[in-house]
């Protein structure tokens, strides 16, 4: 069966009385080579786990189990399991499990497949919730080797953006705290069934095993960038005075200026994350030292 095939998805969804669900953002890929390619290239590792976000109709899930030891594939609508038991069925190394990602204990999920060796990532993503999937998969800090995403070209923009430029935004800034995005190859939306109305782009990132940036206290390097991009046109020390209360602007314009050796009118879009970490290390000092003077 082509699973790649747009007649062939439509004639299979009918099959079992499915159709497209808009809120599950179900865009389906009709394309094999554009399958292909994403499943070449998620992984180097063959005696690896695939974790898939989202197999849909299982066109990528089978590429991918033709390609690595196991794919544990999640997906959220319960109307096509039996349709993936029926597409999938041939593949021994499938897991597919009806449950929504952001609900699930990934850890223990993966808990077997992380004993055994690499575990990867791999998905399509549903349009609707790209970011906080990419954000919960970071943040659970699993030693993932690599996060391949298939996500709207302007998404896959602002994560490879650089420092400076018009896309770089907070999400691209913790996201390099913890690995390195690089943008794979486009993907018009005609690749689709349904179709949607943006092209994607399919983006990797090899997550860090030692991250270069070891901030004093992680949640201060957070808050910094938070408050650096929630007001992006104001300057730094006007930004960062919004969000930090414990120091007065002049201490803040200080850190900035004193500490880290920045102009005072920089935008927080020009930091790239070592010099946020380096700028949230001098607040989280000044911080402390004024904590040990003045204790409430
Ligand atoms: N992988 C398939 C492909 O490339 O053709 C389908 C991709 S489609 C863009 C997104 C898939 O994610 C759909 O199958 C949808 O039902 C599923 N999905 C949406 N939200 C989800 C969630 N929170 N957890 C798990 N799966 C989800």
């Amino acid at each position: 069966m082509n699973l790649c095939d747009a007649k062939t998805i439509r004639q299979t969804m009918a099959m079992f009385s499915l159709n497209f669900r808009k809120e599950f953002g179900q865009n389906f890929l009709c394309d094999r080579s554009v399958v292909e390619d994403i499943a070449d290239n998620c992984c180097q590792n063959a005696d690896s786990t695939i974790l898939e976000i989202g197999p849909g109709i299982g066109s990528l899930t089978h590429e991918l189990a033709l390609r690595y030891r196991e794919v544990v594939a999640v997906e959220i609508d319960s109307g096509l399991i039996p349709l993936l038991k029926y597409t999938l069925g041939e593949h021994q190394n499938v897991q597919v499990v009806n449950r929504d990602v952001m609900k699930t204990d990934l850890r223990s999920l993966l808990a077997p497949a992380f004993a055994r060796g690499g575990v990867s990532v791999c998905a399509n993503l549903p349009y609707y919730i790209t970011t906080p999937i990419l954000m919960m998969l970071l943040e659970s800090r699993l030693p993932f080797d690599y996060i391949t995403v298939m996500v709207q070209s302007e998404v896959a923009d602002r994560l490879c953006a650089k420092a400076g430029s018009k896309a770089y935004g907070a999400i691209t800034a913790v996201l390099n705290y913890y690995g390195y995005a690089e943008k794979l190859f486009k993907v018009p939306a005609d690749r689709f069934v349904p179709s949607p109305k943006v092209d994607s782009s399919v983006v990797r990132i090899r997550l860090y095993r030692e991250r270069p940036c070891v901030p004093l206290h992680e949640p201060t390097l957070f808050r910094t960038v938070r408050a650096a991009f929630e007001q992006r046109r104001k300057t730094l020390p006007n930004a960062l005075s919004a969000v930090f209360n414990e120091l007065t602007k002049d201490e803040i314009t200080e850190a900035i200026t004193n500490d880290c050796a920045l102009p005072a009118d920089i935008r927080g879009e020009r930091l790239d994350i070592q010099t946020f970490t380096a700028l949230s290390d001098a607040l989280w000092r000044r911080i402390q030292d004024k904590q040990h003077k003045d204790p409430q």
